[in-house]
């Protein structure tokens, strides 16, 4: 028997997409909020100056790792409103599916790798 697929982008439904984006953002928000946690706590112990420096250095990466979770948070964010929207994983130059590869590295991409390219050429002469 043969199902037929509706809604379907790159093999999978809008629907498991958006429940792992769904998985993916609550497992951030409970990082960040660790994160913050342990940035509240060091700044708490590193009042009464001592080995400052090194507390600054690991401060630094803390931040830097939060940054990185931040930006993760915010692509799933803009692709959750784009399934919402009805526009997540289509691009916007040539209304082709956009490969889910890149989809994953790039949740809320808005153009496929073809047209992504041939924009960064034209930007890069
Ligand atoms: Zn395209």
């Amino acid at each position: 028997m043969t199902q037929i697929k509706k809604g379907v982008v790159a093999g999978k439904s809008l629907e498991a997409i958006k429940k792992e984006l769904l998985e993916r953002k609550k497992e951030l928000e409970a990082q960040l909020a660790d994160l913050y946690q342990m940035r509240n706590a060091a700044v708490g112990e590193v009042q009464d100056t001592g080995d400052q420096a090194q507390s600054l250095s690991l401060e630094t990466l803390k931040i830097s790792l939060q940054d990185n979770e931040i930006a993760e948070y915010n692509m799933i964010g803009q692709a959750l409103k784009m399934i919402a929207e009805g526009t997540y994983g289509i691009c916007i130059e040539c209304g082709q599916p956009i490969a889910e590869r890149r989809l994953k590295l790039y949740p809320n991409a808005t153009r496929c790798l073809v047209c992504q390219e041939a924009l960064e050429d034209s930007t890069g002469r």
